[in-house]
């Protein structure tokens, strides 16, 4: 899949807490061990109970528009013939209260609405600095 923003625009760097989330092909979000909480982005102690045991919760990855915000002036050069795209706030069905960011893929930008049902798909890329494959999850409108 083409990236939306271009293959030369900047890769996350993955540490031992975002590569489930960065690299799996299903959307992983980390979830609790002792308490089953499901928070995102990634930390060291879970937000609900401080446990340290944290693992990884498979999600469907199927999710909602939230909120769209329509990006149409390049805030840095290598955006230049990326304009317009929309960045997307998505809410997660199987994993209520995350809010995940991303792009949308399947529609044109200004064609984004809130409440558009969505399910992930991947950009893939490998990092040419580190050789890591990377999954970088985007949100498919899908329109019945
Ligand atoms: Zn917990």
């Amino acid at each position: 899949m083409k990236r939306v923003l271009g293959d030369d625009w900047v890769l996350p760097a993955l540490d031992a807490l975002n590569r489930a989330f960065f690299t799996s092909d299903v959307l992983t979000l980390q979830q609790c061990s002792r308490c089953r909480h499901i928070q995102h982005p990634p930390e060291d102690v879970c937000e609900s109970c401080q446990s340290f045991e944290l693992g990884n919760f498979a999600s469907a990855g199927v999710g909602c528009v939230e909120s769209v915000a329509l990006v149409t002036q390049a805030v840095h050069p290598l955006l230049g013939d990326r304009v317009p795209y929309a960045i997307v706030l998505v809410s997660i069905a199987d994993a209520p209260g995350i809010l995940l960011t991303g792009n949308v893929v399947g529609v044109e930008p200004d064609d984004v609405r809130i409440g558009d049902p969505v399910t992930v798909v991947f950009e893939e890329v490998r990092d040419p600095r580190s050789g890591d494959e990377i999954r970088i999850p985007q949100w498919q409108v899908v329109r019945g």
